[in-house]
């Protein structure tokens, strides 16, 4: 199955549901980054969490970026999402490993540890709009809801997850994201509660064969569920050797000056790719004068 996010609306428009299969772009992180499980379960989740978020952009230069930041041995994770889920993202340790937690899962709370997560919201308007709530579970998916809803005041459940297999790949990721609109009934907040209690997790139903639209039906087995359109989801760098001078740029002229005595140049790493850009001195020389 290719990667892609299914959207649905239900209870004539009151609920807004956003189902994703993420499997590729996932493992396509973890082989890029050559992470160990742990963190590639913990970035797995941000990616999938930000091409879901994805979906509430509306123009084609809008960005979402997902910053976390925790006392945890993964110190940090980032995840950047276009308006149509072309998602990158990095952790700050993708070399460690953690014993499961008592549930038997991946310990990503303590992965992640007590910290801090921002989402940066880029609506192409002069400033971006920056959204700061402390951890409140760490293991992601929780966080991105406490946030909707102290950031945005908006009821949402996030449900993110990353199933690995023995030989340490990627067997299936996916998530959902429902949100209920603006003067929801408690009708609504019945239905949304019901349709969650008993599912199971998203990557057993994907594992299964089941399909983004077959899980939004699990959820929500209501007659007036109208399925919307769909979102493929890539892995997808915007990094180039202009972008990369520009940030030599911004360093300024003395420690640029500094960097042209070496004879070799400069090496710069685009830290979501892992591609790398060189400079030579004359490069370099050439910045200065500028
Ligand atoms: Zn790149």
């Amino acid at each position: 199955m290719n990667d892609y996010i299914a959207k649905a609306m239900a209870l004539n428009g009151q609920i807004v549901i956003y189902a994703a299969v993420t499997t590729n772009t996932v493992e396509e992180a973890r082989v890029l980054h050559d992470m160990y499980p742990t963190p590639a379960v913990a970035l797995g989740r941000v990616l999938t969490g930000a091409a879901l978020m994805s979906q509430t952009l509306k123009a084609v230069n809008q960005t979402i970026t997902i910053q976390i930041k925790g006392d945890g041995p993964i110190g940090g994770i980032i995840a950047v999402t276009d308006w149509k889920a072309g998602v990158r993202g990095y952790v700050y340790n993708p070399s460690f490993d953690l014993p499961l937690n008592q549930a038997g899962k991946f310990d990503i709370k303590k992965a992640v540890g007590p910290g801090y997560l921002n989402v940066i919201k880029d609506l192409g308007l002069k400033e971006p709009y920056i959204g700061y709530v402390d951890l409140v579970s760490g293991e992601i998916a929780e966080d991105l809801t406490y946030y909707y809803a102290f950031s945005e005041q908006t009821p949402t459940v996030m449900n993110l997850g990353v199933l690995m297999g023995p030989d340490q790949k990627v067997i299936t990721a996916g998530g959902f994201f429902i949100q209920l609109l603006p003067g929801a009934s408690d009708d609504a907040i019945v239905t949304v509660e019901k349709g969650i209690s008993d599912l199971k997790p998203v990557t057993a139903l994907l594992n299964e064969g089941k399909t983004p639209e077959d899980i939004i039906r699990l959820i929500f087995p209501v007659e007036n569920l109208e399925i919307l359109e769909t979102c493929p989801v890539s892995y997808k760098c915007t990094c180039s050797k202009d972008r990369m001078r520009r940030n030599l740029m911004s360093i300024g002229k003395k420690d640029l000056s500094e960097i042209a005595e070496d004879e070799k140049g400069a090496e710069l790493l685009c830290h979501f790719c892992n591609k790398k850009y060189h400079f030579s001195k004359s490069d370099i020389l050439e910045l200065i004068d500028q």
